[in-house]
């Protein structure tokens, strides 16, 4: 086990209410650690609406996913959070009064002393295409996101999809792969045209190829693929030789881990209380899409709203011989130092 890496407090989720707790901890003097599976900050913001415009943030009358999501990163930098990106929080111990030692499915060990549950809708997982036996090669020869681009050094990759990730991975790979071979079911991309524009130019150069169906059965022996058969759009059958497969058939959201972690479940939600946040564990709050309670509204500035009583009770167990003086950011000198203002 590595050794644990020791936070005030631990975020999982670096979605908008996740983001947004940091500021109101760091207003209270307790340093945050994140952990997201994404390999990015901003949650569903990010990941699944980053251009959509958001018009019910308070005081800001419009701004995209993405707009929203920087916004939040530059609001909180004065407290320098740490991001863990691509990790999923895997099991949560109570080792404490409060304390909780909290492992991520990378072998990264935090204690906390205070723990945050904003995992929104759960973990985006990815989605798994419906090709029988894919699970004896997956994390060996079947990835569904690249961690390392050198593990592809050399190999004969297949690509399966049609939107960014697999034109995005199809264009960064193809310098490093011995071949690269992208698999849609059409002839129609869901993705930024300059990039369909370079994949069709390095089809035509004869330096990658495109083809056009879907995998049906894949060959190979203990966790190796050596091959895939491709039912074409014409309905030929043809098998291709490839010893990676790379599917981007996009995320979906699961509950996951969570569910595991002793908590009180209430519907696949967090039930907590309304005067914090705090789950069934005193210690572990729940802010955000994740948590339930009587007229629970999933809107971001609910979980804005969330954070900051959280942040007042996290300051007990964080602090507990200290006593908090509330505060305005407008009239505080102190508060004002912290943010770097002043
Ligand atoms: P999320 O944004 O879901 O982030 C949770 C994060 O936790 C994710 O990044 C996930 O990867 C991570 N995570 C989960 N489990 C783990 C784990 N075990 N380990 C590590 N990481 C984990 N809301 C509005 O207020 N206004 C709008 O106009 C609006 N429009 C929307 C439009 C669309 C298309 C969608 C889908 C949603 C919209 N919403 C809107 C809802 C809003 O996006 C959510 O309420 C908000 O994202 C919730 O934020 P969150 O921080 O609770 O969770």
């Amino acid at each position: 086990m590595s050794d644990a890496i020791k936070t005030d407090v631990l975020i999982i989720g670096a979605g908008p209410c996740g983001l947004f707790a940091a500021f109101e901890l760091g207003l209270l003097d307790m340093k945050t650690h994140f952990v997201d599976i994404l390999d990015k900050v901003g949650g569903q913001c990010a990941e699944l609406y980053p251009e959509k415009p958001i018009y019910d943030i308070p005081g800001i009358p419009q701004v995209s996913g993405q707009g929203l999501t920087d916004a939040l990163m530059e609001q909180i930098k004065p407290f320098h959070p740490t991001f863990h990106l691509g990790e999923m929080v895997e099991t949560v111990e109570k080792i404490g009064d409060p304390l909780f030692r909290c492992t991520t499915d990378a072998g990264k060990v935090f204690e906390c002393k205070v723990l945050v549950i904003a995992a929104g809708g759960g973990s985006f997982q990815p989605k798994r295409p419906p090709v029988p036996g894919i699970e004896a090669y997956e994390g060996t020869s079947v990835h569904y996101a690249v961690r390392k681009m050198e593990t592809f050094r050399d190999k004969n990759v297949l690509v399966v999809g049609g939107g960014d990730s697999a034109l995005d991975w199809t264009l960064n790979l193809h310098p490093i792969a011995k071949r690269i071979t992208l698999l849609h079911r059409r002839d129609e991309f869901r993705a930024a045209p300059h990039s369909v524009e370079q994949m069709r130019a390095l089809v035509a150069g004869g330096k990658m190829d495109l083809r056009l169906g879907q995998v049906t059965a894949l060959s190979g022996a203990e966790g190796k693929l050596t091959g895939a058969t491709i039912k074409g759009n014409d309905n030929s059958v043809t098998d291709i030789a490839c010893d990676t497969m790379l599917p981007f058939f996009g995320l979906t959201m699961k509950l996951g881990p969570v569910a595991n972690w002793g908590i009180a479940l209430e519907n696949n939600l967090v039930p907590v209380e309304t005067s914090a946040f705090e789950t069934n564990v005193p210690g572990i709050f729940a802010i955000g899409d994740i948590n339930t309670y009587p007229g629970k509204i999933k809107l971001i500035l609910c979980g804005f709203h969330e954070g900051a009583l959280m942040s007042q009770k996290a300051h007990r167990y964080v602090y507990p011989e200290k006593r908090l003086v509330f505060q305005y950011t407008t009239s505080s000198s102190s508060l004002q130092k912290k943010l770097g203002v002043n």
